[in-house]
């Protein structure tokens, strides 16, 4: 079932909905079973599956010279979601990246995933390899996640990359895009980046899950923005709770969001990390209630892996 019929089947209700990443190669499926199974209890109505770009690693050969290769660290996104539809009879949304896709590729990565049964997407530009520092995309692929959407709107009406195609089935997906209440990292301002997450929208794109934030303010102030601007469709919360004191430093580096003073403080006086984990707990509580309170249809949360505290948090909201 697509996203935008969970929200309308909830009648105002807030669902409670979390994303995973796959485990590190090497790994099994067991810890993303143990990740999920104490979430169950919580009627997700779909979990979402992150997508990890290839990464450059520099290897020394017998020679002591040094060997680039290419690796992927965290594959089986599409494998994982496929397990979740099976296993937990849930909806999973795999997300896919304009990052290393041609655009043939994304055909191809589509198919397979309408062939699966899986009838939901979100559609993400994917960040710059971590040795670059700007987004170059695949060759022949897309630059820009709205570009991504017109591609799976054209599938959607049966327009594959080769219009020879007998037989042009057509898919059905439901596609989600990000959007950032601090504005994304690259915009230039928060109306440019709002400016193209409307043409994301224009293009295909039926709901918005946001970047996580830790002050309200900043999300209500997002949607109020993309109201004024026309943009309709359901923008969903995404909250992270802080578990070490190192994220402090690592969060708004990583996604160039700001950490509100009562929580840096409060984190700051902590011993160890088990205090720092049950401040994140109680802070993510808080913003979840108030979010209720104004209606969002979803609390989205990253749990990266670690279900305690998502646990911990949705026993204390829904
Ligand atoms: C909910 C969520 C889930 C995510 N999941 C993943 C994941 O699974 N894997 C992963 O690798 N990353 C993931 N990311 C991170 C995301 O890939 C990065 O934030 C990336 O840098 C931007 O992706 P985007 O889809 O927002 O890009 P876009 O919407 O393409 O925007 C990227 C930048 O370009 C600007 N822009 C957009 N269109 C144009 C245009 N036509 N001309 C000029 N500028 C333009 C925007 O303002 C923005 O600054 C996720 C982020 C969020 C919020």
């Amino acid at each position: 079932m697509k996203v935008t019929d969970h929200i309308a089947k909830a009648n105002g209700d807030t669902q409670f909905s979390f994303e995973i990443l796959p485990p590190l190669k090497g790994q099994n499926i067991t810890s993303i079973f143990d990740s999920i199974d104490p979430l169950m209890e919580f009627n997700p109505p779909f979990i979402d599956v992150t997508y990890h770009r290839e990464e450059y690693v520099y290897k020394e050969r017998e020679n002591g010279l040094l060997e680039k290769q290419v690796v992927r660290k965290r594959p089986g996104t599409v494998g994982i979601c496929a397990a979740i539809q099976n296993k937990y009879n849930v909806d999973a949304i795999p997300h896919i990246l304009c990052g290393g896709f041609s655009k043939e590729d994304t055909e191809n990565f589509l198919i397979d995933l309408g062939f699966l049964g899986i009838d939901n997407v979100m559609a993400l530009r994917g960040d710059p390899v971590k040795s670059e520092t700007y987004f170059t995309p695949e060759k022949d692929g897309h630059n820009y996640a709205s570009d991504l959407v017109s591609q799976i709107a054209a599938l959607n009406e049966g327009r594959y990359l080769d219009d020879e195609i007998l037989n042009q089935s057509k898919t059905d997906f439901c596609i989600g895009v990000a959007g950032y209440p601090e504005k994304h990292m690259e915009a230039p301002s928060l109306d440019s980046d709002i400016y193209f997450l409307k043409k994301k929208i224009k293009k295909g794109a039926t709901y918005v899950v946001t970047q996580m934030f830790f002050d309200n303010a900043r999300y209500f102030a997002f949607v109020d923005k993309c109201r004024a601007e026309g943009i309709t469709v359901p923008i969903i919360p995404g909250l992270k709770p802080i578990a070490t004191k190192k994220q402090l430093n690592l969060i708004p580096h990583r996604f160039s969001v700001e950490l509100p003073d009562d929580l840096v403080m409060a984190v700051v006086k902590c011993e160890d990390n088990d205090a720092v984990r049950q401040v994140g707990i109680e802070w993510c509580v808080q913003q979840s209630k108030e979010l209720i309170e104004a209606g969002v249809p979803i609390l989205h949360y990253y749990s990266m892996g670690k279900s305690d505290n998502i646990k911990a948090i949705a026993s204390h909201v829904f």
